[in-house]
């Protein structure tokens, strides 16, 4: 069989386990998407607090650009010509909003988490991820020089005793978490991995806030601020790209690790960094996160409301934020009830493996601030009408 014939081969495979991607022909209008004629409800949206919806916002963005400085691209690395000014502000906004010594902005979140892990570890350094950690996670790791244990979701038993036997074997340990997961919506205990973290003058801890960014805490900086242990967390990582509606994510942390990443992160040095007007609208936004807590109260309720109404249905529902996965099991069942749902208005989509375990196929709900209490009542009736799970 020729290579090409090969590839085919596996894409029929996956054709015929319903596990077949392909890239969406979408519109956007506002909080709805258009999908082949159809206008739907946008449930899968990183746009969690609506922002990147609000023309009010963009306008005022737009009134403070003039022609000289509306500038599309960096035209370099950092290193070399492209560090303009606004990098320095926002990094020092981030610095001061966080109340940490230093930050850092990359590219994207996958920048971040696959060029971090590997510029911070050894051959004599272990990893302990999370088993359920981000695949951009997982690729740093790769990437990385170090060993890797993962540990089962959550299970902070096993944490402490992986510390124990390994802490005197290794010259440094990182445990590496999400703090609200991606697929099941549900959180880690960073209070708790902080105290485990502490047992051991070697051990680091890397958070990966991508869906707490400007959805958690009083000032919407994420969990950590929820939490109370920021200056606590040694790696603390989030995006631009979700909740606050534009692109790049950050590292806040003490001073050393700064240079350290600018000497070492191969993904921050070998890369055109972001175009400044990009970086300008960041720095625009997270000047107003603070005051979007009554998008963050409203995303909030509607969140609750969802989860009770499939823990009333008798689905298991791990969530406890705003992506709420209604588990199936069956690729094929996730695909059925998606459409169904999308039949009724509401653009809701299917996970399958491998974006998550084997026979943990799912409609994951992600939601925003902008839904209406009324479309939130439609889509639980919606659910309801459903024949039970089994
Ligand atoms: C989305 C996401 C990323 C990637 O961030 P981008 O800025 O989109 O590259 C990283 N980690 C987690 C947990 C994410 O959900």
């Amino acid at each position: 069989m020729t290579t090409i014939e090969q590839m085919q081969q596996e894409l029929q495979e996956l054709k015929e386990k319903s596990n077949l991607r392909k890239l969406p022909a979408i519109t956007h209008e506002g909080r709805n998407v258009i999908v082949d004629g159809q206008r739907m409800l946008n449930l899968s949206s990183n746009d969690y607090l609506g922002l990147a919806n609000d023309r009010k916002l963009r306008q005022e963005f737009r009134e403070t650009l003039t022609t000289e400085t509306f500038l599309p691209t960096s035209s370099s690395s950092r290193l070399l010509t492209g560090n303009f000014s606004i990098y320095d502000r926002l990094e020092q906004q981030l610095a001061d909003d966080f109340g940490t010594e230093a930050a850092l902005t990359f590219n994207s979140g996958y920048h971040a988490n696959t060029g971090i892990l590997p510029a911070v570890s050894n051959t004599h350094t272990l990893i302990l991820a999370d088993k359920l950690v981000h695949a951009s996670l997982i690729d740093g790791i790769r990437l990385s020089a170090a060993k890797c244990i993962r540990y089962r979701h959550n299970e902070y038993n096993q944490l402490e005793r992986l510390l124990q036997v390994n802490h005197s074997e290794y010259e440094r340990i990182i445990v590496v978490t999400e703090s609200i997961f991606s697929m099941d919506g549900d959180e880690a205990d960073l209070r708790e991995l902080v105290r485990l973290k502490k047992q051991y003058p070697n051990v680091l801890l890397y958070v990966d806030e991508a869906h707490a960014f400007g959805v958690r805490g009083q000032r919407g900086l994420g969990c950590a601020e929820e939490q109370d242990c920021i200056n606590d967390i040694d790696f603390l990582v989030g995006t631009f790209g979700k909740a606050l509606a534009s692109a790049g994510a950050y590292i806040v942390c003490r001073k050393v690790i700064r240079e350290y990443l600018i000497n070492k992160m191969r993904t921050f040095i070998f890369t055109t960094a972001l175009p400044p007007v990009t970086v300008q609208w960041t720095s625009f936004m997270l000047e107003r996160l603070a005051g979007f807590w009554q998008r963050r109260e409203a995303l909030r309720f509607l969140s609750n409301q969802l989860r009770e109404a499939l823990k009333n249905k008798g689905y298991d529902c791990p969530s406890t934020s705003h992506i709420v996965p209604l588990i199936t099991g069956e690729s094929c069942v996730a695909i059925r009830k998606a459409e169904e749902l999308q039949r009724k208005g509401f653009y809701a989509l299917p996970v399958r493996p491998p974006t998550v375990p084997e026979g943990t196929s799912r409609i994951r709900f992600s939601l925003t601030a902008e839904i209406r209490e009324s479309e939130m009542e439609k889509l639980i009736n919606e659910i309801s009408k459903d024949e039970k799970p089994v």
